[in-house]
């Protein structure tokens, strides 16, 4: 897949990612999933709509694509997200199958509200798999995904930050 087509994803999840606004505290992360050239999940964030805590983007979309494709092994699949999967989330990439996951911004092109740990290094996770068939490569169109959020320095109240 080349870089022009990864860019073409990675935009669509833009696009969902900021379906309910461009404020940051509504934590806008949207996830794709694309398997043979075709988008077969586009999702985004739901915790707050949904009161669980759990509704990521990228378990959004691994829940469609599943559902979409009717087997729970989305294999030779490419999952995008605009931030840096969280552990959650990095963990249900594995157990998934997808191949390959690429996200946008990295946990430290954000503020450290939308992590929930202090330095666990979550790529560990992927380094540490039994899998050694599945890749994580960060910092496409890093720019643009990390102006979604609020920055490291930005101050941002306590009540608007989630893992407090
Ligand atoms: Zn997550």
């Amino acid at each position: 897949m080349g870089a022009d087509e990864d860019s073409r994803w990675m935009r669509l999840a833009i696009e969902k990612a900021v379906e309910r606004g461009r404020d940051p505290a509504l934590s806008p992360i949207g996830a794709v999933i694309v398997r043979d050239g075709a988008a077969i999940a586009v999702e985004r964030n739901h915790t707050e709509e949904q009161c669980d805590p759990t509704a990521h983007a990228e378990i959004a979309a691994i829940r469609a694509a599943g559902a979409a494709i009717g087997d729970m092994e989305l294999r030779g699949a490419t999952l995008y997200s605009t931030l840096q999967p969280c552990g959650m989330c990095t963990m249900a990439a594995i157990w998934s199958k997808v191949g390959r996951v690429v996200y946008g911004a990295g946990r430290d092109d954000v503020h450290r509200m939308y992590f929930e740990d202090r330095h666990i290094d979550t790529l560990s996770f992927i380094r540490d798999a039994w899998r050694d068939d599945i890749v994580f490569e960060g910092g496409l169109l890093r720019a643009e995904c990390a102006a979604l959020y609020y920055g490291p320095e930005d101050s941002v109240p306590a009540e608007e930050q989630g893992n407090i």
